[in-house]
């Protein structure tokens, strides 16, 4: 018996992989500039079109997210540029180092780990920036389990300047709603390995025609992460270099999936993880890190910071009832444990995690009533 095929990986991403998809991606390989390739990527660049919600054609990259979002800002802003980066928690900061290591001005706005910037935070700081080109956004801040409200920013950067609107999508696309074209976001970036059930190495990109007019005058753009031929190749149906093929396959698969259950089904699963969450962590007792308001359909992240036990303790006696859950990132850590609650995770996965996250407090002495939080998930499952 394999055990680790029993294993329960309930981390915000890398996420759990349908067998369906693992099939998809076990293929034989096939040539990289032949016609079957072209034809795998142009239905991913089809399918892709409603997870972003753009009429644009979105590009795939073969790196981790992380190559997105460096894709994002140095073909948009040049070393001496202003660029804004609204900073929610690890993913905000990243961007931010992104911004600082090419030279490009940094314009900060710092927003307390656990809370999301509201439109009116971010409508002063665009009008003291009014030089910035750009502004970087995270939707889910993983780090944090805080979703920011895309839509409204994006809309107070459109009314108060020329700014482009960079956003990551990446541990979010695919679960919650995105409409990049309404929403007037320029770019928006997403990775496999999050809601799309895919293994890490794959990055998509969908770019607005106000973007591209910004990437076309670039004077020194980069060479692998050049947006510009990635465009130009994919009008060809191809890629500027060796497009990962085993993850395409997988990727047409994931959309597929997403498309059979029905994104609006997609959305309201995750919105039912989230509160089944919520509400067994709540039954516990336990202080949660994020308001209803700011959480996130794809994490939630307990408070460890209000509790007598050690969140690092709590995670160890999970691991070895085979669930595996994150701790906290950067100054969070060991101060936060977070649960995954994306991609491939039904409502089975969440009474699971609640079950394991009791016995673990009972291993720690904590006085709490085994059964509490699934019940009070239970609930919230039928609706009761
Ligand atoms: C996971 C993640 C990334 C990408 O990280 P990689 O390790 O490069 O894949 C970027 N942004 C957010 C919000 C993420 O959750």
């Amino acid at each position: 018996m394999n055990w680790q095929d029993k294993a329960h990986l309930r981390i915000p991403g890398p996420t759990p992989i349908p067998l369906r998809i693992q099939q998809a991606m076990a293929q034989p390989m096939i040539g990289h500039r032949g016609q079957a390739t072209s034809q795998l990527l142009q239905e991913c660049a089809t399918s892709l079109r409603a997870l972003f919600g753009t009429m644009s054609t979105p590009l795939i990259l073969t790196g981790s997210g992380t190559s997105a979002l460096e894709a994002a800002v140095i073909n948009t802003v040049q070393p001496g540029e202003e660029a804004i980066v609204v900073v929610t928690g690890a993913f905000g900061d990243r961007f931010a180092k992104i911004v600082k290591r090419y030279g490009i001005t940094l314009h900060r706005l710092d927003i307390p780990w656990g809370e999301s910037c509201s439109p009116e935070q971010l409508t002063s700081f665009v009008q003291a920036h009014p030089r910035a080109k750009a502004v970087f956004l995270t939707y889910c801040e993983t780090s944090t389990a805080v979703l920011n409200p895309i839509n409204e920013l994006a809309r107070v950067v459109r009314e108060h300047s020329d700014a482009l609107v960079v956003v990551d999508g990446v541990s979010c696309l695919g679960a919650v709603p995105c409409l990049m074209d309404e929403w007037h976001v320029d770019i928006m970036v997403t990775g496999s390995q999050k809601a799309l059930m895919l293994p890490p190495g794959l990055a998509m990109v969908a770019v607005s025609d106000r973007a591209w007019a910004v990437i076309e005058q670039q004077t020194q753009p980069p060479f692998y992460l050049d947006l510009l031929a990635y465009k130009k190749s994919m009008e060809q149906a191809s890629t500027p270099y060796t497009p990962a093929v085993s993850l395409l396959y997988g990727l047409k698969e994931a959309l597929l999936m997403l498309e059979e259950e029905g994104w609006e089904n997609v959305f309201a699963r995750h919105q039912r993880l989230k509160r089944m969450t919520r509400t067994g962590i709540r039954a516990l007792g336990l202080p949660l890190f994020t308001n209803d308001q700011d959480a996130s359909p794809t994490v939630t992240a307990i408070d460890g910071r209000q509790v007598a036990w050690e969140t690092e303790a709590l995670r160890k006696h999970m691991s070895q009832m085979k669930v595996t859950i994150a701790g906290g990132q950067q100054h969070l850590k060991g101060q936060i444990a977070r649960i995954g609650h994306m991609g491939f995770c039904d409502e089975l996965d969440i009474l699971t995690v609640l079950s394991v996250l009791e016995m673990a407090l009972v291993k720690l002495g904590v006085s709490i009533e085994l059964g509490s939080s699934v019940k009070a998930a239970q609930e919230v499952m039928l609706d009761v």
